[in-house]
């Protein structure tokens, strides 16, 4: 590892990556290096169950120069591992990657080429999206809801080619969510921040990470994380409906006691089974909206590590609670001790 901090690092969360990893190795390093520049990668593996520790620890055999390996313990999730990478990284510009391909390495000169023009932060707008169209039209969707909703001023929220300068990244580590959304948390931080029109790919291999229930969990996070306009929009409905409901009342007083008979069907309005169906259901989704800001709250109180990093591959050491040296590090000793 050069002595000297990189001026970029690049972080790039891998979770069951194994078919599309090597493609990755063979155009981000030859992008890298054309920069010219000191520039590391850390590649954080978010639990993978399938080879991707294994090609990760060879990839960092191949280049300990400029390769730094994070190995969580289990699955904590995309923005979690970010977190993570951004925690060890060290240079002074921080940008982040998808590990499929789906974002090309050769626009990282682009991101940094407008750190140089004086931004902070620089996020990607991916020109033509190549994902498939549901997810096209929820991310559309989603997209709206947070812009009318929070202060958070992103043109194409989902795109995670991004650059960071180092006070952003630092100011994330040290906001210590539990349940955040990367690129909502920088912009709440950037003082200069821009976007740029990079391109987008299908995924090199394998399939996406994202179930409807892990992406619907995640829109939560971004939502929860920053706007109570949820919490405040189901207590204006409470107040709508109950003020409805006292003024219909009012009604039917009047009703039954002076113009007796006068349109029955009203009064019986709200006996209808569908509108207390409506009401329920509403009920329900307000205690679970309540459920979701609870819950993380409770996950941020109890202050448990946000993960569990198994080991880290750097230098020409791997750190783990008991540390193999320079002299020991063999291909075989990095196994055993990654029960690779
Ligand atoms: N990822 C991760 N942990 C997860 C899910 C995804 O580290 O729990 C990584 C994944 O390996 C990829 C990036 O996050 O590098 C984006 O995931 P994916 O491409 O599956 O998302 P999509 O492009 O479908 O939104
Ligand atoms: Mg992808």
């Amino acid at each position: 590892m050069n002595n000297l901090a990189p001026r970029v690092s690049v972080v790039i969360p891998v979770y069951n990556e194994e078919a599309g990893l090597k493609a990755l190795f063979d155009r981000l390093y030859p992008a890298l290096d054309r920069l010219g520049i000191a520039y590391e990668v850390i590649f954080v593996n978010d639990g993978s169950r399938d080879r991707s520790a294994a090609i990760l620890k060879d990839q960092y055999l191949r280049r300990p120069d400029v390769t730094r390996v994070i190995l969580f313990n289990a699955n904590y999730g995309q923005h979690l591992a970010i977190v993570a990478g951004f925690e060890h990284c060290r240079g002074e510009r921080i940008v982040t990657l998808d590990a499929d391909l789906q974002n090309p390495p050769e626009e990282i000169e682009k991101l940094l080429a407008a750190m140089d023009a004086g931004h902070d932060y620089v996020g990607g707008i991916r020109s033509a999206r190549k994902d498939v169209w549901w997810r096209n039209l929820a991310s559309r969707a989603m997209n709206h809801l947070r812009e009318r909703i929070t202060r958070i001023k992103m043109t194409d929220q989902g795109c995670m080619l991004r650059a960071y300068g180092r006070d952003i990244v630092r100011a994330i580590v040290a906001s210590r969510e539990v349940s955040t959304y990367i690129p909502a948390l920088a912009c709440t931080f950037a003082y200069s921040p821009t976007e740029i029109e990079v391109a987008h790919a299908e995924r090199a291999a394998g399939e996406s990470k994202y179930s409807l229930y892990k992406l619907i969990r995640l829109n939560f996070d971004l939502i929860t994380g920053f706007s109570l306009v949820p919490l405040q929009l189901f207590s204006m409905f409470g107040m709508i409906v109950s003020a409805t409901a006292l003024v219909t009342y009012l009604i039917v007083i009047v009703d039954r006691l002076i113009i007796a008979g006068w349109r029955e069907g009203f009064a019986t309005l709200w006996d209808r089974d569908i509108l207390a169906f409506f009401l329920i259901g509403m009920l329900v989704f307000g205690l679970g909206l309540i459920g979701e800001y609870v819950g993380r709250i409770y996950q941020q109180v109890r202050d448990r590590p946000r993960f569990m990093i198994q080991a880290v591959l750097e230098g020409s050491e791997i750190v783990t609670p008991q540390s193999v040296s320079a002299a020991q590090l063999t291909e075989m000793t990095v196994d055993a001790k990654l029960g690779l």
